[in-house]
């Protein structure tokens, strides 16, 4: 990434602080075609699979990491998606985006397949039961991976 017209060299510092570590919440990529958060997850996932044997903390640490970045699919949508700052999470001002509320579990779904635009569906859950079919997968991809045994 380089400095763009206009930009101060302290726009791009503070600019690049936050892009290190935002794709992980946020999709990096504007397409939908390509998700960072999944990609990161699997990053992470095998990175607890290989502490599993030493160190168990570790594992459950790194594993966990990949789960938010899963959870946060429904989470944040394509909000913010390829912004080096992803806007956490605040509609502009004057639009109907819905993006404060999308924290909120039950009663707003996807406008559409663009995952842009929250709209209020009384006591939905479509998000919620996404995440929670995502984290149950997750979960036992785990389980079945390290041989995990109460
Ligand atoms: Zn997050």
């Amino acid at each position: 990434m380089s400095m763009t017209n206009g930009e101060t060299q302290c726009q791009f510092i503070q600019k690049n602080i936050y892009y290190g570590w935002q794709f992980y919440h946020f999709n990096e990529y504007n397409s939908l075609k390509s998700d960072s958060r999944i990609s990161t997850a699997n990053k992470w996932f095998d990175k607890a699979v290989s502490l599993w044997k030493d160190n168990k903390n570790e594992a459950f640490k790194w594993f966990g990491y990949g789960l938010h970045c899963l959870q946060d699919i429904e989470a944040h949508g394509q909000i913010g998606a390829g912004a080096p700052i992803p806007q956490h999470i605040k509609s502009p001002k004057n639009s109907n985006y819905n993006w404060e509320k999308a924290d909120t579990p039950i009663g707003y779904n996807w406008k559409n397949k663009n995952k842009y635009t929250l709209v209020y569906k009384k006591n939905s859950t479509t998000r919620l039961s996404a995440t929670e079919k995502r984290t149950t997968e997750y979960l036992k991809k785990f389980i079945k991976k390290v041989g995990y045994r109460k």
